[in-house]
């Protein structure tokens, strides 16, 4: 496995749709090696998710840890989702602080449906749904909007919650 590197803001591969796999590719060593290299690559910066586009592969897949415990760790392997489909459920938005990996050090506040339901594949092949919410909803519209082009200060409201990491640390965490 091999760590990559990740685009930052300002790379066009980050503002541009990716493609969609056909289901006969994702078994393909060469899509099996890049989720493996995107989980590693995940785990080395510390993410709970990253999207093909981020390390320069206009694909639509990315990577995320899903189940946390209550701080936020993340309880289980990281999982691959593979041509993400959302659906919305109830009209519930929550707003929270989000990062990204290819927006270093910053966090701002997003909007966000607090439930969703997602169909995909998984890095088998099969058909997966997911049903989500609160934080995990969250990490899967994120990363589902970096498969778009779409970047989480595109959704802020207002860009007035933007803090540095260190300003956000001593300032915005409870503890
Ligand atoms: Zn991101």
């Amino acid at each position: 496995m091999s760590i990559l590197k990740v685009a930052r803001m300002g790379h066009p591969v980050l503002r541009a749709k990716a493609r969609p796999f056909d289901r006969a590719e994702i078994k393909a060593p060469v899509t099996q090696k890049l989720i493996d290299d995107m989980i590693e690559t995940m785990l080395e910066y510390h993410g709970v998710g990253l999207a093909a586009p981020q390390v320069h592969e206009g694909l639509r897949v990315f990577v995320a840890s899903l189940e946390t415990n209550d701080d936020g760790d993340p309880e289980s392997e990281p999982m691959a989702v593979i041509n993400p489909e959302i659906s919305i459920v109830g009209s519930e938005m929550v707003e929270d602080w989000e990062g990204c990996l290819s927006i270093p050090d910053i966090r701002g506040r997003v909007p966000r449906a607090r439930e969703i339901k997602v169909r995909a594949f998984d890095r088998t092949g099969a058909r997966i749904e997911l049903s989500a919410h609160d934080f995990p909803a969250r990490v899967i519209q994120h990363e589902t909007d970096h498969l778009d082009g779409v970047l989480f200060f595109d959704r802020m409201r207002s860009l007035e919650s933007l803090t540095f990491l260190d300003e956000y640390s001593r300032y915005w965490t409870k503890d």
